[in-house]
């Protein structure tokens, strides 16, 4: 029996403007789709310049009150919405499954580290403290404070409609700024829950926003005088194109983009807890996480011992409607999104890999028209191929067989993406050599998906970041802070006359 009934509405998926939800009056929508079941469920309404003004208008207008709130009170109104979260995690892990797929036990552990950052962001009285020097020079004194940038906005994908949102706007609101968020247009219906509780913690209305839509949406925030910065999480071509434009506007900014994660199984790790490893992160969430493996690299003779168990499991995952408690594996969020998956396996046909397992074309029993595909795994994969160049986000795991340690960090380096990667050893040596040539953002050492917690920050390398600061933990309260440096004299202590040379140390 599942916990919690399948969630379902029909009603139109709106904006929130101001703390009320608002439909543009020329608005065109997009369906949404359950994609265990391939069913329109409901729409969603397609927002664009006149819609992003009003938000912008309603953050503005709340911003001055909203930055003078003591930083204590905005953290006690966080902390209700923490508690909220807590009690409703089932009904948006419901939500989720009914948009994106991913299997509802999933779901919860996505709402749940979405809430670590809310509890994170509790803490802003002490994350945005400032420095302080006594005396600086002769009766001077200099400290630091970290002000709120003012409006600011976040663009998500469709891989964490809970998750990545809060990565974004529990920090930037609990450091006084007010925010307007661009969800994604495939499984928008949680970014609206979350809207109903942040308004009964008693967010004051206009501090957080949501407006609907794509490319038109996000065009009009990149434009906006009035937004100082931008987050967005994203594939990499939109992350590159979204960096630049914030930065031509004059914008903060900063981009996730896409990833490709490599596992190397060394020979002297425990080989059924690397194929354990490799079956959760391949195939959990049907490979559609940005820090999923999609490459096991298999040093020495590992690939002759582990290929065929890897196959075994490949072929027994557990894929069905993600509301069913036994599913390991959901479906694909769209159709669109599962033709692409099963081109890439077709390219890996034709450019030589071998196909140990092929996912393609499977059905579950009364969910025919559900965006269903299996796991899939090659082997004999190389460097060259495009299945293990490029992202394929989808349940495809690609295993390249390589010589030793050294020629798999070599590869690693090379590739584009830098956003995670794991090592599986029982070498401790082996283990520190790895973490520290590796040029990858995020490293496990026998732990597959090594996502920061809360209070460390998250991001990438090379074409899996554009902008400098990382995503939550401190890095996060100072990409949504800027610091202010004040010096201070009383006339008490101020000699006469001007000084035309450099003030200096008296
Ligand atoms: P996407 O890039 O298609 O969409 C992300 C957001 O950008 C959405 O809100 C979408 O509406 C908007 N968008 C889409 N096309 C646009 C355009 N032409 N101009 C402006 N905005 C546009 O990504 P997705 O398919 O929703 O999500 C999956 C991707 O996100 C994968 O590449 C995955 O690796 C990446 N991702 C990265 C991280 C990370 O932390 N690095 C986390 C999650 C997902």
């Amino acid at each position: 029996m599942n916990p919690v009934p399948a969630y379902a509405s029909s009603e139109d998926i709106v904006n929130y403007i101001n703390g009320t939800k608002t439909t543009p009056s020329q608005a065109e929508k997009q369906p949404v789709y359950n994609p265990a079941t391939g069913a329109v469920t409901r729409h969603v309404v397609l927002s664009g310049e006149q819609e992003i003004n009003d938000a912008v208008a309603a953050a503005k207008a709340a911003a001055t009150n909203w930055a003078n709130t003591p930083p204590i009170r905005r953290a006690r109104i966080i902390n209700k919405f923490l508690g909220l979260m807590q009690e409703h995690t089932d009904t948006l892990a419901a939500i989720i499954t009914a948009e994106h797929g991913k299997v509802f036990t999933d779901a919860q552990g996505e709402v749940a580290r979405g809430i670590d950052i809310i509890e994170f962001a509790c803490g802003i009285p002490q994350l945005l403290k400032g420095d302080y020097t006594d005396q600086v020079s002769t009766d001077i004194d200099n400290w630091t404070m970290r002000q709120p940038l003012g409006v600011v906005a976040g663009i998500t994908p469709f891989n964490f409609p809970v998750m990545v949102p809060c990565w974004m706007f529990p920090i930037a609101i609990a450091a006084g700024n007010t925010f307007i968020l661009k969800p994604s247009e495939r499984d928008p219906s949680a970014s609206l829950f979350m809207a109903d509780l942040l308004k009964q913690a008693g967010l004051p209305d206009g501090v957080f926003n949501i407006v609907q839509g794509g490319k038109p949406a996000v065009d009009a925030l990149l434009e906006h005088p009035d937004v100082s910065a931008i987050s967005f999480v994203g594939s990499t071509p939109i992350a590159h194109y979204i960096s630049e434009r914030a930065a031509h506007f004059g914008k903060r900014v900063q981009a996730l983009g896409g990833a490709k994660n490599h596992l190397v199984v060394m020979p002297d790790a425990d080989l059924e807890r690397a194929v354990d490893a490799l079956v959760g992160a391949g195939y959990g969430s049907a490979g559609e996480r940005c820090m999923a493996i999609s490459v096991a690299l298999l040093v020495g003779d590992v690939g002759d011992k582990l290929i065929p168990m890897l196959a075994e499991r490949t072929r027994n995952l557990k894929i069905m409607n993600g509301m069913n408690l036994e599913a390991e594996m959901g479906p694909i969020v769209t159709r669109q999104s599962l033709d692409k998956i099963e081109s890439y396996i077709e390219s890996g046909v034709q450019e030589g890999a071998s196909l140990v397992v092929d996912g393609r074309g499977y059905t579950v029993p009364e969910h025919e028209s559900g965006f269903f595909t299996g796991g899939t795994l090659f082997d004999h994969v190389t460097p060259a191929m495009r299945i293990y160049k490029e992202e394929i986000f989808g349940p495809v795991l690609s295993c390249v067989r390589v010589a030793d340690l050294g020629e798999a960090i070599e590869l690693i380096n090379n590739h584009e993406f830098g956003n995670g990667v794991s090592c599986f050893t029982s070498d401790g040596h082996t283990a520190r050599e790895f973490a520290r040539r590796i040029l990858v953002g995020m490293v496990g050492i026998n732990v597959p998906i090594p996502v920061p917690m809360a209070w460390h920050g998250f991001g990438g390398w090379k074409k899996s970041l554009f902008g400098d600061m990382h995503a939550y933990g401190e890095e996060g309260v100072r990409f949504y802070t800027r610091q202010k440096s004040i010096m201070q004299r009383w006339p008490e202590s101020m000699s006469k006359g001007a000084e035309f040379a450099m003030p200096t140390a008296k």
